[in-house]
């Protein structure tokens, strides 16, 4: 496999920022439930919904990265282990 194309990385790089705003404030998301972070996927996929009905660029694109997000959540807890740097800072 060659290198992550570049709106995958552009796309990586908006997860990250979000991500980051919850350092130190939330726990890891390995220690959340799978039932916690499904409901939250669905809450995220709605809130994607009513972004892309008001129709704004910045708002679709920060909820489409919040989807991905609580998306990863879940299969990263299937995935082996990064160490602490790997899943939260
Ligand atoms: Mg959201």
């Amino acid at each position: 496999m060659g290198s992550p194309r570049a709106a995958v990385l552009r796309f990586a790089g908006l997860m990250e920022r979000k991500l980051v705003v919850n350092d130190g404030v939330k726990p890891g998301w390995r220690t959340e439930s799978d039932e916690f972070l499904l409901r939250r996927l669905r809450d995220e996929v709605e809130e994607l919904a009513q972004a892309l009905i008001g129709d704004v660029d910045r708002d679709v694109t920060s909820e489409a990265a919040d989807v991905s997000n609580i998306a990863m959540m879940l299969a990263d807890k299937r995935m082996p282990s990064l160490g602490d740097r790997g899943h939260e800072r």
